[in-house]
């Protein structure tokens, strides 16, 4: 089965807790602190596979949660950071925030992308003894990971794409000129699964061709078979538009191709930009006339025209070369660039609620939702605590803290932030 579209849950892993322990040796009474940090939580990251070619396995695995570091250790021992979770994807798989849609990663290349941070493990008491603080009774817990529902979104990686009517014979020509073994048979939506074949072009060139199943009417908007396949045209340099001029089913090639060019343009406007050139297909069994009339026609619009009979590969050669000196000067694959977070993906969250609690005379600040907020915060940036502080002052952070009495002075403690509070 062909699985291009799945939704999956990752959770990186959580850091460990800082310790809280004191130095203990014989004879020696109260020792110092000694807590060690926790260690760091294992990252998620995504990698591609070439051994891969379909979303497949995440339709029965859904959720891939990565380990918790480990707690600090007396004798400051630092816990054991956690290794990473390494998800395997196809090349091409699009990586995006499904809360957002936005997108995280484009899988295209070879190198492993973090997409879930596992949480910085926190500090142990050992850090925190200062002159007036000799006993720091607490240690920072460690931060949670990251966690995304994320949508996976797979989309082929070809130069060419074939996009035409159901039988027209697309299958049947990626199979004359590639290695590539499609079904083909008479009936229609036998090729369920996009199948992708390297086409040599002779002189030591090569391109890489994708045989997109059969688009029907209507498949813009999900009806059918079609629409879903649709997304494996979107990062082709070149459309090849497969067309059946013999007319042997019963149908009229120019009413054909005009549908298929609405299809794709009502996907994405994109596509109607996308070069295109057309294969009049089964010209074995087309009169002349036939072709010469469909030849007009596509002419007119400004495509270029290439009778071919995939069965009897006449006129196939002319169509590869043409294809592959377009391809010479055509844009590379299209990628994807990742879209960046922004503060406002997190603004409007249900749930604000937060505790607060008193330590050692420390505020500590406890809120889930925060959690992505201040993973974005820039310490050294005056704007982005400017932002933070917004946003403590607007969910009434400030106002407990200072319905709890706080001084001037005193420290407040939000995640892996501390600072002291200044009013
Ligand atoms: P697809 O659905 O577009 O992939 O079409 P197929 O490649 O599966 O072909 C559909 C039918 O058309 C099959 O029976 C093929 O043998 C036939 N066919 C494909 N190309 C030609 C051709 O050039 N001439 C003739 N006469 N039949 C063809
Ligand atoms: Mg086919």
């Amino acid at each position: 089965m062909f699985v291009d579209l799945t939704k999956i849950k990752v959770k990186a892993g959580d850091g460990g807790n800082g310790a809280v322990t004191f130095h203990r040796e014989k004879f020696v009474a109260a020792g110092g602190p000694d807590g060690g940090d926790g260690g760091k939580g294992g990252d998620i990251i995504f990698k591609t596979d070439t051994n891969l070619s379909t979303l497949l396995d995440f339709k029965y695995k859904k959720k891939f949660v990565a380990k918790n570091g480990q707690d600090g250790q007396n004798k400051r021992c630092s816990g054991k950071s956690a290794e990473p979770l390494i998800i395997k994807v196809p090349k091409g798989t699009l990586i995006k925030n499904a809360a957002t849609g936005k997108i995280m990663a484009d899988m295209s290349g070879d190198e492993p992308v973090v997409i879930a941070k596992g949480g910085k493990g926190g500090w142990g008491n050992n850090h925190f003894a200062t002159p007036t603080r000799q006993i720091p009774r607490f240690a920072k817990p460690g931060l949670q990971g990251e966690e995304f529902d994320l949508i996976l979104e797979l989309k082929l990686l070809a130069d060419v794409g074939l996009a035409g009517f159901p039988n027209v014979g697309k299958s049947t020509l990626i199979s004359v000129v590639s290695a590539a073994k499609p079904k083909i048979a008479n009936y229609h939506f036998t090729t369920l699964t996009p199948v992708l074949g390297v086409v040599d072009a002779g002189e030591g060139k090569s391109f890489v061709m994708a045989d997109i199943p059969g688009l029907i009417e209507g498949a813009s908007q999900g009806a059918g078979l079609g629409h879903e396949f649709l997304r494996h045209v979107e990062r082709c340099r070149l459309i090849v538009h497969v067309v059946d001029v013999s007319g042997i089913e019963g149908r009229d090639p120019k009413e054909d191709f005009d549908k298929i060019n609405l299809e794709l343009k009502n996907f994405n406007e994109e596509l109607s930009q996308r070069p295109q050139i057309v294969a009049a297909n089964k010209c074995d069994m087309a009169t002349e006339e036939q072709i010469a009339e469909f030849k007009k026609y596509v002419e007119d619009m400004g495509y270029e025209f290439f009778p071919i009979s995939a069965a009897t590969t006449e006129g196939v050669k002319p169509l590869i070369n043409r294809i592959s000196t377009m391809l010479d000067t055509l844009p590379p694959i299209k990628e994807y660039e990742p879209e960046p977070p922004a503060f406002d993906d997190f603004a409007d969250k249900a749930n604000k609620d937060f505790t607060i609690r008193v330590e050692d005379d420390v505020y500590i600040v406890e809120a889930d939702w925060l959690v992505p907020v201040l993973g974005m915060v820039d310490p050294n940036d005056y704007e982005s605590l400017q932002y933070m502080q917004r946003i403590l002052i607007d969910n009434g952070v400030i106002k407990r803290l200072e319905e709890m009495g706080i001084n001037e002075g005193d420290t407040v403690s939000i995640l892996n932030f501390e600072f002291d509070y200044i009013k």
